[in-house]
């Protein structure tokens, strides 16, 4: 099903993600305040902006409610992730993802509305670490604190 995407930051981890969502047919918007970010996806993305997510008016102009997911993919600025969590989720957007750096942000994320949080160092440090404990596991999923799926 073809869904819309806008990913806030283009480092590493917004840019894998929007180079796989537009690989599977789906519609993505980019937005980084790095020119040089924004310029390595000019010819990947749907539409790549050059703005500030931590103003409210730019998320507004882009009318960012109307995508069907947005991925808060900024890390070390914690201040810009949190206003544009904040922003995101004032302005009506119904699925926010968002990047966490450590467990405080984690939390702060979480209060202030994101409807996912992911740490991806930490998740792919435990990935990696199942599979060096279980080889034959081809698969994990992590369903709550007490059920697991796994494909072995
Ligand atoms: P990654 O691990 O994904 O490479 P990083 O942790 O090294 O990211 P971050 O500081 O998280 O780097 O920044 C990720 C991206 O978010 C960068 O491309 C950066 O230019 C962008 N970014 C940072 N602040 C803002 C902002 N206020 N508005 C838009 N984009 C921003």
């Amino acid at each position: 099903m073809r869904q819309t995407y806008a990913i806030i930051g283009l480092g590493r981890f917004g840019g894998a993600l929007l180079e796989t969502l537009v690989a599977n047919g789906q519609d993505v918007l980019g937005i980084d305040i790095n020119e040089e970010h924004v310029n390595d996806y000019r010819d990947v993305a749907t539409q790549v902006v050059i703005a500030d997510a931590q103003e409210d008016e730019v998320l507004r102009k882009l009318d960012i409610a109307s995508f069907d997911h947005i991925v808060i993919a900024i890390g070390h600025n914690m201040q810009a992730s949190i206003l544009a969590t904040i922003n995101a989720k004032d302005l009506g957007a119904k699925n926010v993802i968002a990047k966490a750096e450590n467990r405080t942000h984690l939390r702060v994320l979480t209060k202030i509305g994101a409807d996912v949080v992911v740490q991806p160092e930490r998740e792919m440090g435990e990935r990696v670490a199942r599979k060096l404990l279980a080889p034959n596991m081809l698969n994990f999923i992590e369903l709550s604190d007490d059920y697991s799926m796994a494909e072995v």
